[in-house]
C-alpha cells in the first residue's frame, strides 16, 4: 500500500452513513488505524449497535462518538459539525456516504418521492460540504472529502432514474468541488468521488453476499489505496465488472452527445447490436 500521510492517529473521520455497509466500514477501518471516528446515521438501534463495534475495533486511544443525522436536513447536518469538536476537531477525512435506493418510479411519478431520495443522495453530501467545508479549508490542514457516487451516476442504466439523477448530480457537484478547492491558495483539501461497484450492503437487500458483489471491506480498502494515490475517480470494480468493462461502458455513453445517438442508446434496440461488438472491443 501507498504512505498515507493524511489518515494519521488522533486524527477524525467523519462519516455519514455510518451504522451500515460501507460506512460502518470505513469506520472500522479508521477507528483501527488510530483515528477519532463521527458516525453519523439516523437514530436508532443500527447506529447504537455500529457505535458499539466500532469502539471496540478502535485502537490507539481512538475516540468514537455517534450523532444521529438525517443527512437532508442542513439544521440536523450542522449538529454533526458541531459534535467535531474537542478531540474529533482535527478532521482527517469526510465521508459524505450516507444514501438510499427505494425506486420512487418513472420521471413522472410520485414527485415526494423523488424529492426524498434527492435530498438525501445528492442534497446530503452538499450539506456536509456546506457545513465542515469552510473549517477544513480555514484549518490549513491537509483533509480528504470523499462523497460517495455511483456507476449508476455516469451510465444511468434504465430502472431508478431518480437514484441515478441524484448520482450523476453528486458526480458534477464533486468534480466541480475539487476543481474549487485546487483553486483555494494554500489550499489542503481535496475531494474525491468514491464509485462502489455492486457491494454488499444493507442496500443490496439479501441475506446472502451474491456472488458479483464486492464486500464493503473491499471497497474500503481500495478507497484507501486510491486515496494515498491521489486518485480523484475512485472506480472500484467488483466480482462481475471489471475495469475494462465500466470504461467500454462509459465510453459509450460519452459518445451518444458526440455522436448525436437518442439517449441511452445502449438500451436502445437499434444499438444494441453495436453497443455489444463495441464492449467486446474492451
Ligand atoms: P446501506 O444501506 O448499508 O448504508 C446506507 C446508510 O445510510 C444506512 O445506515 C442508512 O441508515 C443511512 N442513511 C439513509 N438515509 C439517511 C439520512 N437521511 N441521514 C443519515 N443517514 C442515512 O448501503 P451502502 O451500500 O453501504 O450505501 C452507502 C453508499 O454507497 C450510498 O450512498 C449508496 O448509494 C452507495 N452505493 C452503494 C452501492 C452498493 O452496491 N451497495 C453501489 C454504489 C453506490
Amino acid at each position: 500500500m501507498t504512505t498515507q500521510p493524511i489518515l494519521t492517529r488522533g486524527r477524525t473521520a467523519v462519516i455519514t452513513g455510518a451504522a451500515s455497509g460501507i460506512g460502518l466500514a470505513a469506520a472500522l477501518r479508521f477507528a483501527g488505524l488510530g483515528l477519532n471516528v463521527l458516525l453519523g446515521d439516523l437514530p436508532g438501534e443500527a447506529l447504537e449497535q455500529a457505535e458499539q463495534q466500532v469502539r471496540a475495533s478502535a485502537q490507539h486511544g481512538a475516540g468514537v462518538r455517534a450523532v444521529a443525522v438525517d443527512v437532508a436536513n442542513f439544521a440536523s447536518v450542522l449538529e454533526l459539525k458541531d459534535a467535531a469538536d474537542g478531540p474529533f476537531a482535527d478532521v482527517a477525512i469526510l465521508m459524505n456516504n450516507a444514501g438510499v435506493g427505494a425506486n420512487p418510479g418513472k420521471p413522472w411519478d410520485h414527485l415526494a418521492g423523488w424529492k426524498a431520495l434527492v435530498d438525501v443522495n445528492l442534497w446530503g453530501p452538499v450539506h456536509g460540504v456546506q457545513a465542515f467545508a469552510p473549517d477544513l479549508i480555514a484549518s490549513g490542514r491537509p483533509a480528504y472529502i470523499v462523497n460517495t457516487g455511483s456507476k449508476q451516476g455516469i451510465t444511468l442504466p434504465p430502472g431508478n432514474s431518480a437514484y441515478n439523477v441524484s448520482k450523476a448530480g453528486l458526480k458534477a457537484y464533486t468534480e466541480l468541488l475539487a476543481h474549487e478547492l485546487r483553486a483555494v491558495a494554500g489550499g489542503a483539501v481535496t475531494a474525491h468521488l468514491l464509485i462502489p461497484g455492486f457491494t454488499y450492503t444493507g442496500m443490496t437487500g439479501r441475506p446472502e453476499k451474491p456472488a458479483a458483489a464486492w464486500t464493503s471491506e473491499q471497497v474500503v480498502e481500495f478507497m484507501l489505496d486510491s486515496l494515498a494515490k491521489g486518485d480523484f475517480y475512485i472506480l472500484c470494480p467488483d466480482n462481475d465488472v471489471d475495469r475494462s468493462t465500466d470504461e467500454r461502458r462509459m465510453q459509450w455513453m460519452a459518445d451518444d452527445v458526440i455522436q448525436n445517438r437518442p439517449a441511452l442508446s445502449r438500451w436502445h434496440p437499434d444499438f444494441a447490436e453495436a453497443f455489444q461488438a463495441f464492449a467486446r472491443k474492451g
